[in-house]
């Protein structure tokens, strides 16, 4: 039996028919993309608002990742850490001169650079602070989202990403996000660690108030506390800087990295601390059989040298500017609220109005692709390499659909022949 799918309808009923329900896709199937543009099955094009959650900051296809993909999987591609190989080293080394920290656990997916970051705090709790054997507590923050293993699920404060999937590992604790007071008040001889986004991503690209990072930096120094930011989706560019922290100056202890340290081809991500947090690590702790491979760390290292060299955190933070007036300007009675920073901007839209989604299928059928979050915010966040011109006109689009949505909430306009 043929399974290669030849219509757009094939291709979504083979997928719905084999693939585990665990999304809810746009319509719309794609086929083939370049820079900032997509294309889907039948050719039409569309402007990537998504970055596939900043994964592809570096957008589709950059000529340089895959040289850098292509020959390093040419020379050697997977070799486990059994061995050395000559890819790694430079790899990290650059990371870590990046992010101003002492040393890195390769990993591949952002779950796993978490779940690298709670075992380490808690070996260093126990090694380093003298908290009592599988004692340690990490703090945590309402409305966080640091992947979807059963450890993080388990202190996630959403029920849609935990029900069902307990029992859930203990010595987590959920304070309000943005609240310093509340996290003063939760930290315990026992506190390990205040693990937090610096802007939080999933649940609607949430900005703490001003002071609120320099405060737990404070609150950490104060209690022998690590700070670990998780970085993977707010990182590499996306707010403007190359990690949100430095909005306000300061410097976490331990920082999580994935997404576009992939270069948008591969999941690369890393765990990158102090020294004596990374240090906690001895052979035979923790690992990953691709962690830290040969063709992830080239073009691990490709990436992070495209972003520097073309100056994406610079055109982040100039283009957010331009994308943040324009949306202001457009003053439709759909939209609440416009948040974020650099090109990572949430579009709060009124659910008595219109939902998001509906929003999203009708840019979707202007040839604009985003992805409500929480559904009432969308995102609108492209690759870094986008122009000034391909974000006006994605803008142009959006006013289009608030426009029509606005006189009509059900109309939109029909969908291409
Ligand atoms: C996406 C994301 C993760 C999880 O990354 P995966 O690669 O999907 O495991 C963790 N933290 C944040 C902030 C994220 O946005």
């Amino acid at each position: 039996m043929d399974m290669r799918a030849t219509t757009a309808a094939d291709a979504i009923a083979v997928e719905e028919r084999w693939c585990a329900r665990n999304y809810k896709p746009l319509p719309v199937v794609i086929s083939r993309a370049k820079g900032v543009w997509l294309w889907d099955t039948d050719g039409r094009r569309y402007l990537d608002m998504m970055s596939a959650y900043s994964a592809v900051n570096t957008g589709h296809g950059h000529p340089r990742i895959l040289a850098a993909l292509q020959r390093q999987a040419e020379q050697v591609a997977v070799v486990s850490r059994a061995f050395h190989t000559d890819r790694l080293g430079p790899f990290l080394a650059r990371l870590c001169d990046l992010t101003g920290l002492d040393g890195a656990c390769p990993m591949n997916t952002g779950a796993e650079a978490v779940e690298t970051a709670i075992k380490a705090a808690r070996r260093w709790a126990g090694t380093v602070k003298g908290v009592a054997r599988d004692q340690a507590e990490i703090i945590v923050a309402h409305g966080n989202f640091h992947g979807r293993t059963t450890t993080i699920v388990g202190f996630s404060s959403e029920a849609e990403y935990r029900d069902g999937f307990g029992p859930f590992a203990p010595g987590f604790c959920l304070v309000p996000y943005g609240d310093a007071d509340a996290l003063a008040a939760a930290i315990t001889p026992n506190t390990a660690a205040v693990l937090l986004e610096p802007i939080q991503g999933e649940a609607g690209i949430v900005v703490p108030p001003a002071g609120y990072l320099a405060a737990v930096r404070r609150l950490c120094d104060q209690n022998n506390v690590l700070m670990i930011l998780d970085e993977i989706q707010s990182g590499l560019g996306r707010t403007g800087r190359w990690f949100a922290h430095q909005h306000e100056g300061v410097k976490p202890d331990g920082l999580c990295l994935g997404k576009a340290l992939g270069g948008g081809v591969l999941p690369v991500s890393a765990f990158v601390a102090r020294r004596d947090v990374i240090g906690v690590f001895k052979p035979g702790n923790h690992g990953s059989t691709f962690g830290g491979n040969p063709l992830a760390a080239a073009v691990g290292l490709e990436a992070l040298i495209v972003i520097e060299e073309e100056g994406l955190v610079q055109r982040s933070a100039e283009l957010g500017e331009h994308l943040r007036r324009r949306l202001h300007a457009l003053s439709s009675p759909l939209i609440r609220d416009v948040r974020g920073k650099g090109l990572w901007l949430g579009l709060e839209i009124d659910p008595a109005r219109v939902s998001a989604r509906a929003v999203c299928e009708d840019l979707m059928r202007r040839g604009v692709l985003s992805k409500e979050t929480h559904e009432t915010v969308i995102r609108l966040a492209p690759p870094l390499v986008i122009t000034r011109e391909e974000l006006d006109w994605a803008v142009d689009r959006l006013a289009e659909s608030l426009d029509a949505l606005a006189t009509s909430p059900s109309a939109s306009v029909p969908a291409p022949a």
